[in-house]
């Protein structure tokens, strides 16, 4: 049967985060002293798309979901990006996932621009034949702008390899050949990559890492908590776990919880997997979210969505570290008092960078038609990564700047550079 889906309302209005996302542009392109021409491309999405998707019910009556693809840039290489199936998903809201993809993908120095998609819907409410054929509609609509040189799509928010596969069939199917390229996140049988179903929890662990080095943080000692215990948020935790590092606190869409005592991630994931939340988890005491935000732990990783960490959650923030599996969790206000309190922030666009490079190495490999071992996939993950992690800090300690800023203007210069190269057409 269903879940009951709820997202909580925090305590503040939400801004939208694709203004967030131009301010942040902003910043960079000020200390970049970029052309105000180039600005201007940067601030704009080079495609937009629309589509109406009719979907047959297990009822019997037809219901019509809203579904975009926002292709933002592509000058480094062909669009790349997830699909996110959420109640809240605006037009705004995949704008700035697909500006961030684009700061991404070029912080990790990997070939591709930036996209993003997303359906309006409420997937722990639908069944799994009304997801598959609204799936395949989408994929059916947005079929004629993407492809394996064109948009490589993968998983986000409540999609997963499973939704992959039927985009890979539909895609397939109309195309009139197998094209596993066309998309990234896709099971092992059908070409998908050994290691990326972990890859961004791995990734945000290897960033904890350089980041503890910085801080002279032991992790063998440390202390953590995770918003949002989902594919990023509980891979995160159970590898970061292996460190040494002790999980005080968690929490999903039906509430939070910490405990005296460190919670055994392996055990929570497998918790939450048979009962569908966190919430119960044997030994532990629910918390509000603005309580789980600021425990004192060492290191904090909000991984569930856009604008969690707000001005007045952010002053009460006791971690020194934020390692951002999520996509936008802190709003630019919140940021300008975590970086006054000395809070040492992994940025989004570098913390959850893993999916995207292991969506990397699966496109190479089924392009090349060549597979590689888990050990091998982690071990250039690792070093993408951590070469990623340096350059930002190198950067933020140049400009003496925080850390989000020295990865926008590594991540927007880079773009910057290749729009520049490129030219205007005509
Ligand atoms: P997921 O659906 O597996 O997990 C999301 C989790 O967040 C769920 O446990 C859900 O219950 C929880 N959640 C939702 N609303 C919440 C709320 N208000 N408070 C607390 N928890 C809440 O999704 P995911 O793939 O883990 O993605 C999580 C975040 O990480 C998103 O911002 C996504 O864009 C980002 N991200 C994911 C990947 C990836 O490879 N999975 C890669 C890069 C970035």
């Amino acid at each position: 049967m269903a879940q009951k889906y709820e997202t909580k309302q925090m305590d503040q209005p939400k801004p939208n985060p694709f203004e967030n996302a131009l301010e942040q542009l902003r910043i960079a392109a000020e200390y970049l002293k970029l052309d105000e021409g180039i600005h201007q491309i940067l601030a704009n999405p080079k495609r937009q798309l629309t589509v109406s998707l009719p979907v047959r019910m297990d009822n019997g009556k037809t219901r019509v979901f809203t579904g975009y693809r926002v292709q933002y840039n592509d000058a480094r290489g062909p669009f790349k990006g997830g699909i996110r199936y959420h109640p809240g998903v605006t037009l705004d809201e995949v704008k700035a996932l697909s500006a961030w993809m684009t700061w991404k993908t070029s912080v990790a120095n990997i070939p591709y621009g930036g996209a993003k998609g997303g359906i309006i819907c409420d997937p722990k409410h639908m069944s799994p034949g009304e997801l598959e054929r609204m799936t395949r509609r989408f994929a059916a609509a947005i079929a004629p702008i993407i492809g394996p040189y064109k948009d490589i799509p993968a998983p986000d928010v409540y999609t997963n390899s499973q939704t992959m596969a039927w985009i890979l069939d539909t895609y397939s199917t109309l195309e009139g050949f197998m094209a596993p390229a066309v998309i990234t996140g896709k099971p092992i049988s059908l070409g998908g990559s050994l290691g990326r179903d972990k890859a961004t929890g791995r990734g945000a662990v290897f960033c904890t890492v350089e980041a503890a080095k910085v801080n002279k943080i032991d992790l063998k000692r440390a202390t953590f908590a995770v918003q949002g215990f989902g594919n990023a948020g509980s891979n995160f935790a159970e590898i970061l776990q292996t460190y040494g590092s002790k999980l005080m606190g968690a929490s999903d869409s039906k509430g939070a919880i910490t405990s005296k005592t460190p919670m055994d991630a392996d055990k929570l994931i497998a918790y939450k997997e048979k009962t569908g939340s966190v919430v119960g988890f044997p030994g532990s005491q629910p918390i509000t979210d603005k309580e789980l935000l600021q425990l004192d732990v060492d290191i904090l990783s909000p991984a569930a969505l856009e604008n969690s960490i707000l001005p007045d959650t952010a002053r009460g923030v006791k971690a020194k570290i934020i390692t951002e599996c999520a996509n936008g969790p802190t709003t630019p206000e919140a940021d300008k008092i975590l970086h006054a309190n000395k809070v040492f922030m992994i940025p989004d666009i570098l913390a959850n960078s893993g999916g995207v490079i292991v969506s990397y190495l699966e496109w190479v490999q089924n392009l090349e038609r060549i597979s590689w071992t888990e050990a091998e996939v982690n071990d250039m993950l690792e070093k993408k990564i951590t070469g990623a992690f340096k350059d930002v800090h190198d950067a933020s300690v140049k400009h003496g700047v925080d850390m989000r800023t020295g990865a926008m203007i590594v991540g927007v210069g880079r773009v910057a550079e290749a729009v520049k190269t490129l030219g205007t057409f005509p």
